[in-house]
């Protein structure tokens, strides 16, 4: 037990979120939990974890989690592990809210995302047909996020628009989609800013400058594709071509990057297989598959194509640094395990005093100057 890289998790202590600064220290070696100084409230070493008051042995919980992350059907786990089918729905439940915690902690960051390419697939659950949208960022293959809706509509690529602008910083960016209308609304309505705020009435927006959106729209006979039409919609060819080249090398226009991610979570999440035997029946737990599978995808899995060459060897043998998404991005050094991932605290964030009127007494602005 190490107090110095834990945090204090109580939301209302103003340490809250913040490591290294001398407030934790070890309360009981047997129990594995910690006290905070600042708000003399003890916590559990797993607190914000997967594991966080679950008996079970915790590397069997991340073997089962891991194993659903790879397609590996539910009946199959309970069958195995002799486990009740609820308990392994409760752990993949917790393991995917978590998983979404991560991700907007670390993935929904503002960076320069080059170009991004989005898709939907349509599920085919016990009751109904949901579609899952989902955006990815070519050059690191960084999956940004997906989207559970019962319609292919503007409202389902507005929200999955909102996922790609929080990864996004206002610079030149491409989108790569197919044929359908709804993105070019989409990608207008949110990608705008408000222009400098006027003293009444509702702030004007401006749309971003440097968004470039270009479709791929493959025309089918028979079930087989026959013909790919490739246009720009908005910006121009040579800003385009700068874009993709920067990306992905070929300099190409295509979706091939997302439909490779879409097979990828097709076969990892056994609720995706097509004519599978195990359909989903809720969308929640369609939501938590996809998080687990996609924080998984991205943090814990190298991508053969992320690898950069070190050096050459003997014979001309060329050795590679293998790279994950996350690695390519900078979000992480190395590739995390999965139980890296499950015990990943994400710290609240930074309190903030609260509001009186008049000045602050003595004692709040000694808090304000230690911890805000
Ligand atoms: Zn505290």
């Amino acid at each position: 037990m190490d107090p110095q890289t834990v945090f204090c998790p109580n939301v209302d202590c103003p340490a809250r979120g913040q490591t290294g600064k001398g407030n934790i220290h070890v309360h009981s070696l047997k129990e594995h939990r910690y006290l905070c100084d600042v708000c003399d409230k003890t916590f559990s070493e797993t607190k914000g974890t997967v594991f966080y008051r679950l008996r079970t042995d915790t590397e069997q919980v991340t073997l089962v989690l891991a194993l659903l992350a790879h397609g590996c059907p539910v009946c199959a786990i309970v069958f195995a592990f002799g486990l009740d089918e609820r308990t392994v729905r409760d752990w993949e439940q917790r393991a995917g809210h978590h998983s979404e915690q991560v991700h907007q902690h670390l993935v929904q960051q503002p960076r320069d995302l080059g170009q991004v390419q989005a898709d939907e697939i349509r599920v085919k659950m016990q009751t109904l047909v949901v579609w899952l949208a989902m955006a990815l960022q070519v050059s690191t293959r960084l999956w940004l996020g997906a989207v559970i809706s019962e319609h292919r509509d503007e409202t389902l690529v507005s929200a999955l628009m909102q996922r790609v602008r929080a990864c996004a910083l206002c610079r030149p960016l491409l989108f790569c989609v197919d044929g359908f209308r709804a993105y070019l609304g989409a990608i207008h309505t949110v990608f705008r800013e408000p222009i400098p705020p006027r003293p009444i009435g509702r702030p004007q927006l401006r749309p971003w400058d440097g968004i470039h959106i270009a479709q791929v729209v493959k025309q089918y006979a028979h079930g087989h594709v026959i013909g790919v039409v490739r246009r720009i919609v908005q910006g121009t060819v040579a800003q385009v071509n700068r874009l993709v080249q920067t990306s992905q090398g070929d300099g190409v226009i295509n979706t091939a990057y997302i439909e490779r991610l879409n097979a990828t979570f097709r076969a990892r999440l056994a609720g995706l297989v097509r004519r599978g035997r195990s359909l989903l029946q809720q969308t929640e737990t369609l939501q938590v598959g996809v998080y687990l599978v996609g924080t998984i995808y991205n943090f814990c899995t190298y991508h053969e194509s992320l690898r950069v060459p070190l050096y050459v060897g003997r014979a001309g043998r060329m050795h590679w640094v293998p790279r994950t998404p996350a690695m390519a991005a900078g979000i992480t050094d190395h590739l995390w395990s999965v139980s890296e991932l499950l015990r990943y605290q994400v710290p609240p964030s930074r309190w903030t005093p609260p509001q009186h009127r008049g000045r602050p007494s003595r004692a709040v602005k000694e808090l304000i100057n230690k911890w805000c």
